[in-house]
């Protein structure tokens, strides 16, 4: 591969790696962290985005920060799942990213990210970019130059 294909790759739109938003497991805002579980536990991820109801993209909620909100002194206080609810607890301060931006920029994300939100430009949800998605990507440019 050339300085030039390398550009390339790294200018490269990211459309065709995103997961499409109705193959995400999410929750909203307002769902309990019960059911936040459940959803987490059923997808089998350890973490996944958390929509408001006009689908816009508020944070990410994990098994860690739920198991953390309900841990009392001695033991974890399951009983209080129904309490809360998700906007509680989630993390707000994720990364996202427009369809249009550029496979460079979602190299840098995925360095400290599993994988990054992908909104519209009125700000709505419309997928993820997992590091999975980027890693096999670049592992796939690295394979076709060895064998040319
Ligand atoms: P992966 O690279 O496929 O292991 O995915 C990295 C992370 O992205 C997972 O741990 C989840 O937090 C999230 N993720 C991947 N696929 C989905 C999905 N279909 N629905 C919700 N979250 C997902």
């Amino acid at each position: 591969m050339n300085d030039q294909q390398i550009r390339q790759l790294l200018q490269n739109e990211i459309k065709d790696l995103i997961i499409p938003a109705s193959q995400v497991a999410h929750v909203q805002l307002n769902h309990s962290l019960e059911h936040a579980l459940l959803v987490l536990i059923k997808s089998g991820y350890s973490a996944i985005p958390v929509l408001d109801s006009e689908y816009k993209i508020c944070g990410q909620i994990s098994l860690t920060l739920i198991l953390e909100s309900i841990l009392g002194i001695e033991r974890i206080e399951y009983e209080n799942l129904h309490e809360h609810q998700v906007a509680e607890v989630m993390n707000s301060k994720i990364p996202r990213m427009k369809e249009s931006e550029t496979f460079l920029r979602a190299l840098e994300l995925s360095i400290n990210h599993p994988f990054v939100c992908m909104e519209d430009d009125a700000g709505r949800f419309v997928g993820i970019l997992t590091r999975k998605s980027i890693l096999a990507l670049v592992y796939r440019y690295f394979r076709n130059k060895k064998t040319t």
